[in-house]
């Protein structure tokens, strides 16, 4: 039984009134340990730690070259106990082994280095004016940062706001998801390996509006990087306006994966399938709206629906496993709702739709299956994009595909929703690629190819998919640090005179 604290000053503490909650494993729904949850008390100890931190200059003065030495420390600990990390991982969110440990671990220690390296690489600007006046932009780290992050995919998630706030000179108090708080856990040991000085770190477990809310509304906390649901994204930005936050939002979305007729169409079946289904579907890039240009729509669906059909489900444990269960089963029965709302207004679902061990001809799967919160890779079709189960976020294993006439109607409809968090574009045109590319409402775009970031590049959504972006140079100059423009005369500059 796993036994979670928080970790503030250094220290793994419990809840100062010791409230705690069950973790439960979605394998089996079965109580796996228990957590300290987080109440407003702990988080002002926490967000006192990291202010006095701060205000000390311990971290945020301290030489960059060692400072980035310690970021990479933490690095190279993810690698070292990347078994711990993936077991913790996989017990607590059912992601399968083999997208933990070739993906997001690897990710999570290549976040620590590539923030390293950008801490050493930290460019102001100057500006002369007439060889009269040398004006310069430094940056500095704006205090506290409040990170609050989800459960999908949380160890590498957490990394991609902490490796930058950390690297920036900020001090941290982290509040995890509260249904994954092992791996959240797991980086505290790492951190505390790494030897950072007390309350440069800091974590508090704990709900949303417990824990959570009291950290957005904390006046020692300078910033917020939020990443989560769009509506809690909302409460966030009300809740921190009375401390002015500067925020960083990173929100839900619904993306449009466009398939011209021109693909080399394996390829694109793969592009769709890795796209929705990867990572139990439990991704905000997710393309989960498939649309297919209408001369191919048949037979690209049939061959689609093969495959979907021979998506491996079982253990996340088993290296072979495609897709595992999903987090928790409040979140399995939001799923299954989308099935009856999709049926409800006239799709179908061609493929999966419940727990497999529910289904008429069930995937070939273990016993064990029917306890988990398993839910079989999803096709609906016959689906048009004013359909719920076309606007909504699932944020499972699920795809809704619907057809397009042409260019001009494949960007209206991948434009028609609120959410723009990513886009994919898969067509042998050269110039439509870059044209749709451009066209698309949202943050990020893929042409002929999944979701492989490069590290430098902007991150974030446009519309109800976010507020800002990071990523490379942005998470310092627009997120965690504070530019401030000094103006120096290099001769006596003109000063009007007043007062006689
Ligand atoms: P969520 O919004 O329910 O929770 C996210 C975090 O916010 C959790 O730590 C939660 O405890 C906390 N929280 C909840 N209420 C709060 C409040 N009032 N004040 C402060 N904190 C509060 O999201 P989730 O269900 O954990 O994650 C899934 C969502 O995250 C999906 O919508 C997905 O698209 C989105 N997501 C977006 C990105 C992105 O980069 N855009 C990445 C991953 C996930």
């Amino acid at each position: 039984m796993h036994s979670i604290h928080h970790y503030i000053n250094n220290e793994f503490v419990s809840s100062q009134g010791g409230e705690t909650f069950d973790i439960l494993t979605p394998l089996t729904n079965e109580v796996i340990g228990k957590c300290a949850s987080g109440q407003p008390g702990d988080i002002d100890k926490a967000a006192r730690a990291a202010r006095s931190a701060f205000d000390s200059g311990v971290w945020s003065k301290m030489k960059v070259k060692d400072r980035a030495k310690k970021i990479r420390t933490i690095g190279d600990l993810i690698l070292k106990h990347a078994s711990t990390v993936a077991e913790l991982e996989i017990e607590d969110t059912g992601i399968p082994r083999a997208q933990i440990t070739k993906g997001a671990i690897p990710r999570a220690a290549d976040n620590f280095y590539f923030f390293a390296d950008q801490l050493e690489a930290l460019r102001g600007d100057s500006y002369t004016v007439n060889d009269e006046w040398l004006n310069y932009v430094i940056y500095r780290p704006v205090g506290v940062a409040g990170l609050i992050t989800p459960w999908n995919t949380p160890f590498m998630l957490e990394s991609w706001k902490v490796a930058p706030a950390l690297a920036s000179g900020c001090t941290v108090v982290l509040k995890p998801a509260e249904w994954s708080p092992l791996s959240a856990s797991q980086m505290c040991k790492i951190i505390q390996e790494a030897d950072l000085p007390p309350g440069v770190f800091n974590c508090v477990h704990g709900y949303g509006e417990s824990a959570g809310a009291p950290l957005v509304a904390h006046p020692m906390v300078n910033l917020i990087s939020f990443t989560g649901e769009t509506t809690t994204g909302q409460i966030i930005i009300k809740n921190g306006a009375d401390t002015l936050k500067r925020y960083s939002m990173e929100l839900g979305g619904k993306s449009p994966n466009i398939v011209f007729a021109d693909v080399d169409m394996e390829r694109a079946i793969d592009g769709a399938l890795w796209q929705v289904y990867s990572l139990n579907g439990e991704r905000c890039t997710a393309a989960s709206r498939l649309l297919l240009e209408e001369t191919i729509h048949d037979t690209f669906v049939e061959k689609l629906a093969e495959r979907v059909r021979k998506i491996r489900v079982g253990d996340p444990n088993d290296m072979a496993t495609e897709v595992g269960p999903l987090i928790h089963k409040e979140h399995w029965e939001r799923v299954r709702g989308f099935m009856d709302v999709a049926r409800e207004d006239g799709a179908t679902i061609l493929v999966g739709g419940d727990n497999p061990a529910n289904l008429p001809s069930p995937i070939p799967h273990p016993p064990s299956i029917a306890k988990g919160n398993y839910f079989a890779p999803t096709l609906i079709t016959n689906a048009t994009n004013n359909m719920r189960i076309a606007q909504e976020e699932v944020f499972g294993p699920v795809l809704t595909v619907m057809k397009f006439k042409d260019e001009a109607d494949a960007i209206r409809q991948a434009n028609d929703i609120k959410y723009g968090l990513a886009g994919y574009v898969w067509t042998r045109d050269l110039e439509r690629a870059h044209r749709v590319a451009a066209s698309l409402e949202c943050g990020m775009v893929w042409v002929n190819a999944q979701n492989v970031r490069d590290l430098r590049l902007p991150f974030g959504g446009s519309k109800w998919s976010g507020i800002g972006r990071e990523g490379g140079e942005l998470s310092f100059k627009e997120f965690f640090m504070e530019a401030k423009s000094v103006h120096v005369p290099l001769k006596a500059a003109h000063v009007p005179r007043m007062g006689g």
